[in-house]
């Protein structure tokens, strides 16, 4: 059986003191792969994952805007997203869409971010990534619009 832990915030400053212990840990409990997700403290930065899948093998990474971090999106930061979709290490979108288990109140500016990273243009390298996490909608909400 091999391991993925398909969803890792290793950049969060709470590993700082023993990040490498934390992989070291994991490496030896089996797991081969990781998914570094990207979102880290938001924009203008987007590439807190993509650094970790630059430094160790075993990782790969997501791009994305957290929910709660969409205010802070723009066009430019929309525009540097499908740059970087085209990383080779770069799996995923996300994680993106809308999230209630911290009310808030920012479901409506959420909403945006997935819309302008989804499948709006074929043939983008961004559109062709599946999407990863941040669905956490609630009382009948769709948590991801990817068309318009
Ligand atoms: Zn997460």
């Amino acid at each position: 059986m091999r391991l993925v832990d398909s969803h890792v915030h290793l950049d969060d400053s709470k590993f700082d003191a023993d990040r490498e212990a934390v992989i070291e840990r994991a490496l030896a409990a089996g797991v081969e792969r990781m998914m570094a997700i990207g979102t880290g403290s938001g924009p203008p930065d987007l590439e807190t994952a993509i650094r970790q899948a630059e430094r160790y093998p075993f990782i790969f990474a997501t791009i994305g805007v957290h929910p709660h971090d969409a205010s802070k999106a723009t066009a430019e930061t929309f525009a540097r997203l499908r740059e970087l979709a085209a990383h080779p290490k770069v799996l995923a979108i996300g994680e993106i869409g809308l999230d209630y288990h911290y009310d808030f109140r920012r479901a409506r500016c959420s909403a945006r971010v997935p819309k302008a990273t989804g499948n709006r243009r074929r043939g983008r390298q961004a559109d062709r990534h599946p999407l990863a996490g941040g669905v956490g909608g609630h009382d009948g909400d769709v948590g991801i619009k990817t068309a318009p």
